[in-house]
C-alpha cells in the first residue's frame, strides 16, 4: 500500500466531480473506510489511465461512465494490491445489447481475451447497480475477465490460491448440479451453464446479497472470499 501515499501525498487522485460520481452511484465505495476509499481511488484512476473506452453506436462515452465502469473492475479485483486486469486493455461500451457477430446473438456483455476487450452495454451495466437483486452484468463481465487473467501468462498470473480453486471447483460442481436438476433455489439458471458462467453468477450474489449467500452456503461463500480476499460482509456489518 505504500505506494499510494509516499510517491503521490495525500492529495486526491479523483476531482471533486469524480468522487461525487462514486458517492451517489457506487455503494461499494461508499461503504469503505475512508483509507481504503483513497486506495479505492487510486486503482480507479490507474484503470482508467490504463484503459481505452471504445464508445460504438453512440457518440462517446463521458467520463461518468469511465469511473463506474472502472469502479466496477476495482470493487472485483480490491483484495488483491497489484491486480487491475492488465490484459484487458479495451472496455468497449455500447448503449443496449448488441448484435455479437461470434455468437450471431444479442449480448448485454462479453469478454474476448484474444483481443483484451471488455464489451458492456450501458443500460445494463447501470440497472445492474440499480437493483440489488444477484444480478449485476458489470461485476458479471469483469469476473470472466478476471477468471481469466489469473490463467493468463503475463505479470498478473496465479493471483488466486489453486488449493482454494479446487475446493471452489468441488463446490461450484454441486451448485450446478442443483441448478441443472431444479432443487437448486438460490443462484440463476444461468449459472447451470458452465464453470465460468458459475463464477460470475456466484460473483454477482457475492457482492450484492452477501448475507443471504452466506446463509444459503457458508462454505461456498467462505471459498469465495477467500478466492477474491475480500469479504463484503465485513463492508456492510463496518457501516
Ligand atoms: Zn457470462
Amino acid at each position: 500500500m505504500q505506494e499510494y501515499f509516499s510517491a503521490q501525498g495525500w492529495s486526491n487522485p479523483l476531482s471533486r466531480r469524480e468522487r461525487d460520481t462514486l458517492n451517489k452511484n457506487f455503494e461499494f465505495y461508499r461503504m469503505l473506510p475512508s483509507r481504503s476509499r483513497r486506495i479505492f481511488e487510486y486503482r480507479v484512476k490507474r484503470f482508467r489511465e490504463t484503459t481505452e473506452f471504445i464508445p460504438r453506436e453512440m457518440p462517446m462515452i463521458t467520463d461518468q461512465m469511465e469511473i463506474l465502469i472502472s469502479a466496477s473492475a476495482i470493487q472485483l479485483t480490491f483484495g488483491f494490491d497489484d491486480v487491475i486486469l492488465s490484459h484487458f486493455e479495451r472496455v468497449i461500451v455500447y448503449p443496449d445489447q448488441f448484435f455479437s457477430t461470434t455468437s450471431q446473438r444479442f449480448h448485454k456483455g462479453e469478454v474476448n481475451p484474444r483481443f483484451g476487450t471488455i464489451v458492456l452495454s450501458w443500460r445494463y451495466f447501470v440497472e445492474g447497480y440499480a437493483i440489488n437483486e444477484g444480478v449485476n452484468l458489470g461485476l458479471h463481465e469483469m469476473a470472466h475477465a478476471l477468471q481469466l487473467e489469473n490463467v493468463i501468462m503475463n505479470d498478473e498470473f496465479g493471483f488466486m490460491d489453486d488449493d482454494d480453486i479446487r475446493m471452489w471447483q468441488a463446490l461450484a460442481g454441486q451448485e450446478m448440479e442443483k441448478i441443472n436438476n431444479g432443487t437448486g433455489h438460490f443462484f440463476r439458471e444461468y449459472g447451470g451453464t458452465n464453470h465460468a458462467e458459475f463464477f460470475s453468477v456466484a460473483v454477482e450474489n457475492f457482492f450484492e446479497r452477501p448475507m443471504e449467500f452466506s446463509e444459503y452456503n457458508e462454505t461456498l461463500y467462505r471459498t469465495m472470499c477467500r478466492l477474491l480476499q475480500q469479504d463484503p460482509l465485513l463492508l456492510m456489518k463496518s457501516i
